[in-house]
């Protein structure tokens, strides 16, 4: 019977089709490790800057939206409510 390393706990984990949670030695372990990768606990972080076109966009429709307000002008208790 080969047998592996369990990643998770380290104990001997039965390497074949018999052992549905190889290489892990069972499925606590393998529910941990998945967890773990759920969790992004290995992920590699990304920074994903706002594309040039979207923050190009945001302003615009700030803008848009701030000389709507000052458009209105006398109603601008309208905000308020
Ligand atoms: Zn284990």
């Amino acid at each position: 019977m080969k047998t592996v390393k369990c990643p998770r706990c380290g104990s001997a984990a039965e390497y074949s089709p018999a052992n549905a949670f190889r290489p892990f030695c069972s499925e606590r372990c393998k529910l941990i490790d998945l967890g773990d990768w759920a969790e992004g606990r290995y992920a590699i972080p990304v920074s994903t800057p706002p594309e040039p076109e979207e923050l190009e966009a945001a302003l615009e429709e700030a803008f848009a939206a701030d000389s709507l307000s000052g458009a209105s002008g006398s109603h601008e208790d309208d905000h308020l409510h």
